[in-house]
């Protein structure tokens, strides 16, 4: 087996895109039948292929070690040709939509299929090309800007993300002293943030208009490739979390505070469940691997080989290193059908999330490559989710393994899981805001995302935190930079998730084989669908949330008494 570290790179060069590009119109203008197309298109995929491999490696390099000069200049390469790449691809998915054999293709290849075509032309358009490119550049920018922050706290110098990781201590005194660092180190880049945010959101607006939207909102879902569901279900979506789950976590808070035995619940309180130290792993790297494996291998005779090949392709790199990325994803290489997980163990809980949730997207990569469809793969990132997600839970009867006191995991676990549904909502609805009102000051933009705290977050104080509390949570949120429109589907599949939870706890057995349907369906299904099939109520139905609060609060309740 070929390791990961072994993967041969070369960049594949725009040209080359081009050139397949060109084969694959002019052998659909000579065809005679849908089959003459059919096979047209597996010549371009191929090609297309290798495109997304060199892309996904040259990006996987870099943050291996992100002053390697060589993959920073490739990765450069391919933003800068994102776009160029993107309109090969809906010039693609163009030709497929007018085709002469247009009936007789989507019956061969599916209706779905055809469903994405439309959104990734909805999307796209060589005038706004150049608009795109300036979005990366600002969005490059504003991740650079953010990575290089320098945060003060006691005396010492450190970036956001250990900072930020200060807020999970058990210590109240240093939490709230790090959430006061927080607040004061942004108001210091506060104009600079509100000018990046402003930058971005008048490019995807003009590029919304330029394409004959409104405003961005529309865009800005065909671009997250959303077939199964629009703004109006989104927004039955936020309101069910408001009406079912917001009053039971407001619960969970209360009673957090009496177990803290604090008044209430603050801005640096959020992360916090249980009295005493929190929850972290008792043994090391090779330990949790080790411990990974044998829960795998007890879970599901497929799941433990597929951990086993991941080990011994040597496809986790968990390391936290000098000059590596400080975040954590799952990749995958098309060409070898490999997964691969980068993260940084820190000795927290979160690193059992990555031998959990990123194992889920791992796995569910490796299924689209066995059961799946390559040019869908998982679908929506909603889906995407809740493979990950969902195996967090499925996990949860071999937290033992990792954890001294394993009662005490899965409570915080659920409860952070839960509360934060209502501060993804808050970021989904600002972002509706700003893209509704791309006339709104900062000012105007800071007033909304407070009132949104008090919608979703009432339970929540700010207490008079520096910046904070002026409503500016949201500017170091990256996903409204980057990525926008994503932050909902973690909610969405926060809730599938939930519920697997509570069927793994009526019947494991039943659960665990209606994950692996779902994981081995990838996108190939509606969202819908894949709910149906796996007996879980549709999140934006009216009042569909109301039972999964409950049975959350009852589980919770039942955890605590062990504590
Ligand atoms: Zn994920």
């Amino acid at each position: 087996m070929m390791k990961v570290s072994e993967i041969p790179y070369t960049r594949y060069p725009i040209e080359e895109g081009k050139a397949a590009f060109a084969a694959f119109c002019a052998a659909c203008d000579a065809a005679k039948s849908a089959d003459d197309v059919i096979a047209a298109r597996e010549r371009f995929l191929e090609a297309y292929k290798h495109y997304r491999e060199s892309s996904a490696l040259s990006n996987c390099r870099f943050t291996l070690n992100t002053r390697d000069a060589f993959y920073q200049a490739e990765v450069d390469y391919y933003d800068e040709n994102g776009p160029l790449f993107a309109e090969l691809y809906t010039g693609y998915a163009d030709r497929m939509l007018s085709s002469p054999f247009r009936a007789e293709l989507e019956e061969k290849l599916g209706r779905r299929r055809f469903d994405f075509f439309e959104v990734a032309k909805k999307s796209f358009d060589p005038r706004i090309i150049d608009d795109m490119q300036k979005e990366n550049a600002v969005v490059t920018e504003y991740s650079k800007f953010m990575s290089e922050l320098v945060f003060e706290f006691e005396g010492e110098k450190m970036p956001l993300s250990v900072l930020r990781s200060k807020l999970e201590l058990s210590d109240r005194e240093i939490r709230r002293k790090a959430a006061v660092a927080i607040g004061e180190g942004l108001a210091k880049v506060g104009d600079r943030l509100d000018d990046f945010y402003d930058r971005l959101v008048h490019l995807r607006d003009g590029m919304a208009r330029k394409l004959g939207y409104e405003n961005f909102i529309k865009l800005g879902y065909y671009r997250m490739n959303r077939v199964d569901y629009d703004a109006d279900m989104v927004a039955r979506f936020r309101e069910n979390v408001r009406e079912n789950l917001v009053p039971c976590i407001a619960e969970l808070k209360r009673k957090t505070a009496g177990r803290l035995g604090i008044p209430g619940v603050c801005f640096w309180d959020d992360a916090v469940y249980v009295a005493g130290d929190v929850p972290v792993p008792k043994t090391d790297k090779a330990g949790i691997f080790a411990g990974a494996q044998a829960m795998y291998d007890e879970m599901d005779p497929e799941i433990g080989g597929f951990m086993r090949e991941m080990i011994a392709a040597e496809a986790f790199d968990v390391d936290a290193r000098d000059g590596k990325w400080g975040g954590g994803y799952c990749t995958s290489f098309p060409l070898e059908q490999q997964p691969f997980i980068l993260a940084n163990f820190a000795g927290t809980a979160g690193d059992i999330d990555v031998i959990t949730h990123e194992f889920g997207h791992a796995f569910a990569a490796r299924n689209v490559y066995r059961f799946g469809d390559e040019e869908i793969e998982e679908g929506g990132m909603e889906t995407a989710e809740c493979h990950s997600m969902s195996m967090e839970f499925l996990c949860w009867p071999g937290m033992g393994r990792f954890f001294a006191e394993p009662d005490k995991y899965r409570f915080s676990h659920l409860c952070g899981c839960l509360s934060f549904i209502p501060y993804g909502v808050i970021v989904d609805e600002f972002q509706h805001i700003a893209y509704e009102h791309p006339e709104y000051t900062p000012a105007q933009r800071k007033e909304a995302y407070l009132a949104l705290e008090k919608k979703y977050r009432p339970y929540l104080d700010y207490a008079g935190l520096p910046y904070l509390s002026e409503g500016t949570r949201w500017q170091y949120q990256m996903h409204i930079f980057e990525s926008p429109f994503y932050y909902i589907d973690y909610c969405l599949a926060q809730t599938v998730a939930l519920w697997f939870l509570k069927m793994s706890r009526e019947d494991y057995g039943k659960a665990l084989s209606r994950y692996i349907a779902l994981s081995r369906a990838g996108g190939t299904r509606p969202f819908g669908e894949l709910l149906e099939a796996a007996g879980i109520p549709s999140p934006f139905e009216e009042g569909s949330l109301s039972a999964l609060g409950a049975e959350c609060v009852r589980i919770a309740d039942e955890l605590e008494k062990k504590l």
